[in-house]
């Protein structure tokens, strides 16, 4: 199927950066956000990276220009999707928002069109069942800062078809990414491979077995992580990385994957990393 525009729904952190990347490589984005203000500082966050990539020499001024040209804002769904051939949609991680867009996507979308979801833990064959056409329903799984980082984590759901995760494998790799393709399961492979880290760690500094200071030093030094992963925790956000453990935990029923008890008394008290300016670390705001 011949992609040319691409509507994604949400310009926040995940949002402008998809909106941000696929202008880059040529398409013509329409960028649905809920309020002015929303569509505004998205906008204004692509044109502040674009400009960085400038003024390091990445790309010339005259191909942000033109990328920026290719990006249109829209305040509804209605407006924003009806011509799109593919819909990335990355709104806030909640189901029941998630199944209103795609219900109305379903609707206003031309028949063929390919509708994508951003999700980081919601199961992806659960949302193409909001549709009728689930065969043209995939996980497309960026990761942050989207222009920075190479991956997409293409998620099949059960009834996506080769020919849809085809196009997404090829058109990721238009993108200059690296696309995996991975079956629909709890926290895909990403999440379930780093969640269970992140926890592990936590119950060390928990049951007093070192810092955290101490413990990413060791998964830096030892393990070659460029972060470690109390830090990583911090920038992802402990609520994030709580509901994503609640989640696997739910998903399998299997009690290797219950979220340590300091990490859930964390985010009670409102420490949830960088965003708050306390996790694991102080953070200045
Ligand atoms: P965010 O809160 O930064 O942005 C969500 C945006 O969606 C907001 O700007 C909000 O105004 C907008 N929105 C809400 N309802 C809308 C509607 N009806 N129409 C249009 N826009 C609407 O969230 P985020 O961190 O960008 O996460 C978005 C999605 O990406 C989630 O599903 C999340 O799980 C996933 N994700 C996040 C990360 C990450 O590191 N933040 C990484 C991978 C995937």
């Amino acid at each position: 199927m011949n992609i040319s525009t691409v509507a994604v729904i949400g310009g926040g952190t995940m949002g402008n950066g998809i909106a941000h990347v696929f202008a880059q490589s040529g398409f013509r984005v329409h960028l649905i956000e809920s309020k002015q203000e929303f569509l505004d500082r998205a906008i204004g966050t692509i044109t502040k990276n674009l400009g960085r990539m400038v003024s390091k020499e990445k790309i010339s001024q005259s191909q942000m220009d033109e990328s920026l040209g290719r990006i249109q804002g829209f305040l509804t769904i209605e407006e924003g999707a009806k011509d799109a051939d593919l819909v990335v949609e990355a709104v806030n991680e909640n189901l029941e928002l998630k199944k209103s867009i795609f219900q109305k996507l379903d609707v206003v979308t031309k028949p063929e069109a390919i509708l994508a979801s951003n999700t980081s833990s919601i199961s992806i064959t659960k949302i193409a069942a909001f549709t009728k056409r689930a065969k043209q329903v995939i996980g497309m799984h960026f990761f942050n800062p989207v222009p920075m980082m190479k991956l997409v984590e293409v998620v099949r759901g059960l009834e996506t078809t080769d020919e849809v995760t085809q196009t997404i494998m090829e058109l990721s790799k238009q993108l200059g990414k690296v696309p995996v393709e991975v079956n629909d399961f709890p926290g895909f492979v990403s999440n379930r491979v780093l969640m269970p880290m992140i926890n592990e760690a936590i119950f060390a500094v928990y049951e007093g077995v070192a810092t955290p200071e101490a413990v990413d030093e060791v998964m830096k030094l030892g393990m070659a992580h460029p972060m470690g992963p109390l830090r990583l925790a911090d920038f992802i956000g402990l609520d994030v990385c709580l509901a994503i453990l609640n989640v696997l935990y739910e998903g399998f029923k299997d009690p290797k994957y219950r979220p340590c008890p300091l990490l859930v008394k964390m985010v009670d008290a409102g420490k949830l990393g960088d965003k708050t300016g306390q996790g694991f670390y102080t953070y200045q705001k």
